[in-house]
């Protein structure tokens, strides 16, 4: 049965002898087909067991009785006027989630999920109204940037975690997919260039920076005040502002790396100028910057789309309190629902 399959993307690099052993064992082969395999699996990409050509026919057809090379199946490839590629994948329960393969000149960011859907529900938030139907294991998490670099024919340059779902609220399997992700032997990814997002749960972002102080944080405000914030962000009612910017703080001292605050502008909800200047005081003394992204909209969201005079204004209101830099996120990817904010559950199912 598939449930009791070890999913094979999901192993660290420190437990692949130990799971393979009694693959190995009950195939007669020496250990090194240990190492042979995982070659296969994390640093060729390797589309199918049948592939694996150095790899003996007995221990291929063992390993595709008893482990998951790809837990994930593609259901849905589709390609934006600008390049961006959204894929949609179909999980071993039914469900589906999407990953999104951003070019920009000589970078590649995967920006993949973390969850199918996502419990916190943000009112601006496609996920959060398309509901909840589970988390993802590891091995289904570092399968998207596995399969996304057989399709795409290139390997990431860059890793967000700012898919679907909420990263903290799967923390054990995200720190899981960190650790193969980034192991020199497994998918050779660069600490330095995966970003977690969140929303923010304040002593998992300590942990987070103790665990791995190379990875980058990005934390999702997107409001100065909690009663606005309880508001679009559910979650704020749990864990408020003044506990999150404490464990930003600490984030950042920890790792020695700027933060950075992401601002989701809502027309006439968290754009005034008084929320901007509130936004610039708050941050002054948390080295970081602020990436501000202008609302994408989908059809059940109560909000508009920013004008772009409108953002403008808002950066400049901010700088009047704010040293770092403040960015403006250029959207992409959107006429095929691949944008921040449009990865939806209810598009994925209804289009598969
Ligand atoms: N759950 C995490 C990561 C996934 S969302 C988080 O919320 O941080 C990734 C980013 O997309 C977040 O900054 C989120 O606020 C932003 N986003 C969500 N909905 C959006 C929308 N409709 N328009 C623009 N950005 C949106
Ligand atoms: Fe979940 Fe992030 Fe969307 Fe909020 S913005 S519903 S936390 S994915």
């Amino acid at each position: 049965m598939n449930a009791t399959k070890v999913e094979l993307p999901g192993i660290s690099f420190e437990n692949w002898r130990p799971a393979l052993a009694p693959i190995l064992e009950s195939t007669s082969q020496p250990g090194y087909r240990a190492t042979q395999v995982l070659e296969w699996v994390f640093q060729r990409q390797a589309a199918d067991f049948e592939s694996m050509n150095n790899v003996p026919r007995v221990l291929r057809e063992e390993l595709s009785e008893v482990t998951t090379l790809h837990p994930l199946t593609l259901d849905q490839d589709q390609v934006s006027s600008d390049g961006t590629r959204k894929f949609l994948w179909r999980r071993e329960q039914g469900d589906s989630i999407e990953s999104v393969m951003i070019p920009e000149g000589t970078r590649r960011t995967f920006c993949i999920s973390t969850q199918a859907g996502c419990p916190v529900r943000c009112t601006f938030c496609a996920t959060g109204y398309g509901g909840f139907t589970g988390q993802l294991s590891p091995a289904e998490i570092v399968d998207q940037v596995l399969q996304t670099t057989l399709e795409s024919e290139v390997p990431p340059t860059n890793l967000v975690f700012m898919g679907m779902g909420e990263p903290l609220l799967n923390f054990d399997a995200v720190l899981q997919s960190i650790a193969v992700l980034s192991h020199p032997k497994q998918v050779a990814l660069s600490p330095r260039r995966i970003t977690v997002s969140t929303v923010g749960i304040p002593s998992r972002i300590i942990e987070l920076a103790h665990a791995f102080p190379r990875v980058k944080l990005a934390l999702s405000l997107h409001a100065v005040r909690d009663d606005l914030r309880d508001e679009i962000i559910p979650l704020n009612q749990k864990h408020p502002l003044k506990e999150l910017l404490a464990a930003a703080a600490e984030h950042q001292r920890t790792t020695g790396k700027y933060v950075t605050f992401e601002y989701v502008v809502l027309p006439d909800v968290n754009d005034s100028p008084q929320d901007a200047r509130e936004l610039g005081r708050l941050l002054s003394d948390i080295p970081s910057r602020i990436n501000l992204i202008g609302f994408n909209p989908f059809p059940e969201a109560p909000y508009q789309r920013p004008k772009v005079q409108r953002l403008t204004d808002f950066r400049t209101a901010i700088q009047e309190h704010f040293e770092g830099p403040v960015t403006i996120r250029r959207s992409r990817g959107e006429d095929i629902q691949g944008a921040c904010g449009q990865l939806s559950l209810s598009h994925g199912n209804s289009s598969s």
